[in-house]
């Protein structure tokens, strides 16, 4: 199926997500100024990699980057529920500081998922950072970089996709 484009709005300009980008940036180099080691940035593949890269050129702290795909929509624009994960680091995590960067927390479904994944290598800390967290569900989870706060649109570009397509719209937009 595809998406009208004379019925895509913008809900999110590019201007608007680089300065989020920034402003979360600082505020997660402000968290991190007392800890010495070096954080290990987790990006939840494949919707967080444009949010990601903008992220992390504005955190002054010595970094790695991993990548793990995580996966609960299989198509449309319906969750199945099911979470699989398709790739993960092998990387050994026990001790380290984790940030999770995530495109969108909607039921919170996939990220308790994530962090449950996480914990069981044993982490120094794990913290949460999310670009979009929809408004609609009582998900529970406390992201502690939050980003936007929208509406239960469903939204694709910046990396979100619909049917894997979609996501090298500069914007964040949803279909009316
Ligand atoms: P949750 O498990 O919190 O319900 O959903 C998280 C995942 O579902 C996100 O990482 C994303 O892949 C997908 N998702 C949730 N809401 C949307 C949406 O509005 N648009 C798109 N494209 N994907 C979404």
């Amino acid at each position: 199926m595809e998406i009208d484009p004379k019925k895509l709005k913008v809900l999110l300009t590019e201007e608007e997500i680089l300065e989020k980008a920034k402003e979360i940036g600082k505020q997660i180099t402000e968290y991190y100024k007392n800890i010495d080691d070096e954080i290990i940035a987790v990006c939840a593949l494949k919707g967080s990699v444009h949010f990601f890269s903008d992220l992390v050129k504005h955190i002054d702290h010595d970094m790695k980057y991993y990548f793990v795909r995580v996966s609960s929509y299989h198509g449309g624009t319906s969750s199945t529920g099911k979470i699989t994960v398709n790739s993960w680091t092998n990387e050994p995590l026990e001790g380290k500081h984790i940030l999770i960067v995530e495109d969108i927390v909607d039921t919170g479904n996939t990220i308790r998922f994530l962090i449950n994944e996480i914990k069981k290598q044993n982490p120094a800390s794990i913290k949460l950072t999310s670009l979009l967290i929809k408004n609609a569900h009582d998900h529970g989870i406390d992201v502690d970089f939050p980003g936007f706060e929208i509406d239960n649109y469903f939204v694709i570009g910046y990396g979100l996709d619909y049917d894997e397509k979609y996501r090298n719209l500069p914007f964040i937009g949803y279909v009316e």
